[in-house]
Order: C-alpha cells, then sequence, then structure tokens
C-alpha cells in the first residue's frame, strides 16, 4: 500500500514516557476548579456569575463575546467562591470562576438522553454547537460556530480531514478518543459534513490508527458517509495543516479528487461536536494526555475543564523526580507554564513534567555548525542562518531568506546540540513578520 508523507525533512519523534493512548481513565471530579473565560481564540466571554452564586452542572457562566469567543460552562455543581484573574499555558491573562464543588450533579451518571439532528439546518447545527461552547479542541481554539458560519458564506469546494496521524506521541488523547469514541467521532464528522457540505471527507492516518479508523469508517455508513482513506507516513510534523496540504495533493491526484480547501479536525473536535448536537451537551470535560520523566504514572484522562494540573498530577502519582519544566501540550510546541494551578482548558491536549536530566540542561551553547537544523526543517529554511541574522538584529534579511514560512514545529530546536532557542527566535519572527 502506497503511504504519503511531505518532501523533506521531519523526525520520527518518540517519546516513552507519553502513553500510549490505548485507552482512558476518568479523571477525580475537582474539589475546586478553576474556570478561566478564555478557553479560545478570541476575547473573554462575558461572565453571567457572581461571587457567592451557585451554578449547576452544564450551566451557562461566560457568553461568547463576539468573534472569536465562545460560551463556557461550569464544568461541576458548586458555588463560586472568588474571581480571580489567572495567567493562561498560553501568556494571556483571563478572568476565572473558583467554583468549590458542591451539590448534585444534573448529567453525571445519569441517562443520557439523545436528540436528532438529522433534518435540522446547517444554521440550525451552527447555532446548537456555538450555545454548547465547541471550539477546535487544539492550538488556538477556534469556535467551530465562527467556521461554519464563514463556510455557509463562501461557495468554494472543501474537504473535512479527520486526523488520524499519531505523529507525535502527545497527541495520545485523540488516539484514546478514537479508539474509545469512533462511532462518536464518526457521527461528530457526519454532523459537521451537514454544517459544512464538503465536496469530500478524508481519514488521514497513520498504520498504528488503523483500528480505530476502521471502527469510524464502519460507523460513518450508516450517515451514508464513505470518507477517502489516506494513509500518511506518521513523520513528525505531518500533522501540521500546512504539510497535510502538501502530502494529501498527490493522494488527491492518484484518487481523482478535488479536494479545494482542507478542514482537519481532531478526534477529541468530532466527538465535542457529538456530545453537543446527539447528546444535547456543552464542552465542559475533554481528554488529555499526561506523563513525562518526572510523573509517576503516565495515561490518558477524561478530566473536567478547570481541574487543576496540579491535581491531575497528584491523580497520576504525583513526581518522581524534581520538575524542571512543566509544559501543556506537546513539548516541542507546547507552553512552559510554572503554577500548578494552570488549569485545564478546552485546548489542553497534555501536561508534560520533564526532569533536569530530560531537558538535558537549558543553557544554550554556541553554534557548532553541525547543519542538523537544516536537515529536518520541513520548509526547508535554513534555521542556523535565521537565527544567526535576527540575533544580529538584522530581521530583514531574515525575512527575505523566509523566516516567514516557518511554521513553528520545532524540528529544528528538538535537534540542535547545542540547545539553541531556534524556533522561539524564528516563530517568533514568522508571527512578527506577518503582523507587520
Ligand atoms: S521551527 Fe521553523 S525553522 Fe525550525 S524546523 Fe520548523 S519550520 Fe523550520
Ligand atoms: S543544529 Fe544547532 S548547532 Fe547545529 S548548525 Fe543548527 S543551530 Fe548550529
Amino acid at each position: 500500500m502506497k503511504t504519503y508523507r511531505f518532501k523533506r525533512g521531519g523526525l520520527a519523534f518518540e517519546d516513552r514516557t507519553a502513553p500510549d493512548g490505548c485507552s482512558s481513565s476518568i479523571a477525580y471530579l475537582p474539589a475546586i476548579s478553576v474556570l478561566p473565560l478564555i478557553q479560545h481564540a478570541g476575547p473573554a466571554a462575558r461572565r453571567l456569575v457572581d461571587v457567592g452564586d451557585r451554578v449547576s452542572e452544564g450551566m451557562l457562566v461566560g457568553r461568547g463575546d463576539g468573534h472569536g469567543s465562545a460560551n463556557v460552562h461550569a464544568t461541576v455543581p458548586g458555588r463560586v467562591i472568588r474571581l480571580a484573574h489567572w495567567r493562561m499555558a498560553d501568556g494571556r491573562v483571563s478572568e476565572a470562576l473558583v467554583i468549590r464543588m458542591e451539590g448534585s450533579f444534573a448529567r453525571l451518571g445519569r441517562p443520557k438522553e439523545t436528540f436528532a439532528w438529522e433534518g435540522m439546518s446547517p444554521a440550525d447545527l451552527q447555532r446548537l454547537i456555538g450555545e454548547r461552547g465547541v471550539v477546535v479542541m487544539e492550538g488556538a481554539g477556534r469556535p467551530l460556530a465562527d467556521l461554519i458560519g464563514e463556510l455557509r458564506r463562501d461557495e468554494k469546494a472543501r474537504t473535512i480531514v479527520v486526523q488520524a496521524v499519531g505523529d507525535d506521541p502527545w497527541s495520545a488523547a485523540d488516539r484514546a478518543v478514537l479508539h474509545e469514541r469512533a462511532a462518536a467521532v464518526a457521527e461528530g464528522m457526519a454532523i459537521l459534513a451537514r454544517a459544512m457540505s464538503p465536496a469530500a471527507c478524508v481519514v488521514a492516518y497513520a498504520q498504528a490508527q488503523r483500528r480505530g479508523v476502521d471502527a469510524l469508517v464502519g460507523a460513518a455508513e450508516s450517515f451514508k458517509l464513505k470518507p477517502a482513506l489516506a494513509p500518511l507516513a506518521a513523520r513528525y510534523p505531518q500533522h501540521q495543516k500546512r504539510l497535510l496540504g502538501e502530502t494529501l495533493k498527490p493522494f488527491a491526484r492518484d484518487r481523482g479528487l478535488d479536494l479545494g480547501r482542507l478542514l482537519p479536525f481532531s478526534p477529541s473536535t468530532l466527538a465535542a461536536v457529538y456530545d453537543a448536537v446527539r447528546l444535547n451537551s456543552p464542552l465542559i470535560e475533554r481528554c488529555l494526555a499526561l506523563g513525562g520523566d518526572a510523573v509517576k504514572h503516565k495515561q490518558v484522562l477524561r478530566a473536567r475543564l478547570g481541574t487543576r494540573i496540579g491535581d491531575i498530577i497528584a491523580e497520576c502519582g504525583g513526581f518522581v523526580a524534581e520538575p524542571q519544566r512543566l509544559v501543556v501540550g506537546s513539548p516541542l510546541t507546547g507552553w512552559t507554564v510554572a503554577d500548578l494551578d494552570t488549569p485545564v482548558t478546552k485546548t489542553t491536549t497534555a501536561v508534560v513534567a520533564l526532569s533536569r536530566e530530560a531537558i538535558g540542561g537549558s543553557t544554550p551553547r554556541p553554534c557548532m555548525g553541525c547543519g542538523d537544523c537544516r536537515g529536518v526543517c520541513p520548509v526547508g529554511l535554513d534555521p542556523e542562518r535565521l537565527y544567526k541574522l535576527i540575533l544580529a538584529g538584522r530581521p530583514a534579511e531574515a525575512d527575505a531568506d523566509g523566516a516567514g514560512q516557518c511554521i513553528a514545529c520545532a524540528c529544528c530546536a528538538a535537534v540542535c546540540p547545542s540547545r539553541l532557542p531556534l524556533r522561539a527566535a524564528i516563530g517568533l519572527r514568522a508571527d512578527r513578520g506577518a503582523k507587520a
């Protein structure tokens, strides 16, 4: 069988300290949760409750406030005991509700009612998905209702792509969702197909995901969906949107497909769409991978949003070594955080605790000119040269040499024996250049 891959560079990213993603466990419910009003790409949701108010599980506590903003729901029943300004993993400061859990659960442990959606219009699905606060559950967290609205105004061809590439061991939560909830993922894809009218649906997968993909394809048949299967090499960073597009071009040619604009969605996002529409359930929990060499037990947990990462780590047996770096997201591209009270949000895919040994010392040394960074850059840049230009205060030359093409994948930084912060410098320049 022909396997497709992007043209150059990349890494075989393996990490024995990441969970395997075969299954997930339910995390303890948090006695105290911290629920930020920014868990999405845009402005904070407008707060609807105050200190002393009681909240119920799934109650709307923050209303999305314009483009890029999304509704926020209480994830446990309880009382708001404090309002705080919280620094989020991505550095933004958000107002957050500190909730002490008390009272009974409206949803947990109750039989799940299901709701028909097959007769709903795209506009109704957009409204429902928006009300339930569903966002793209990685990256910046773009609200899905915004995307559906944009696509409804746009006639161009597009393709829904289910991301099951597994090129990053820290996407273990998505692997677990695909294995455990393939039918829900398939139905989430069918719901989005109705809302977004794509020309095609494609499942981009690596061989290791085949079992979950087969279950997904089987479940999709009941919605008369027959997604095309694109076998991809599990080479990091294959999941990245630009490289996915590059990789799927020859696939589309071979199959005679006109894919148009690609709309990649993770299994977690598609399962959240299913929960929102079929189960009428707001987005109040997510799967995340927890591990790293400083943590006793690596595992995939289903945690309520607002659970503090310190509580999650305690549930995994606590630390076995002093953590020198705590990362929210994949260690290559995630955010370093200093606070164990940092909450799990809609876009928290992983939490990684690394010892000094794992990070191999953090002091950069001078470049030794080995060229390893050039060999792995998937967009063909010269990270060594770009880094030196940026450091020398010559950003215009860095831009002329393609700094703006950087996709911030961190392949260069991962292989650099001198531990130079290549991704941070070049990725930041790409951002600034784009905004200039
Ligand atoms: S972070 Fe940028 S420069 Fe470095 S390998 Fe990735 S694309 Fe290339
Ligand atoms: S990998 Fe690091 S040490 Fe080697 S050339 Fe690139 S920047 Fe220099």
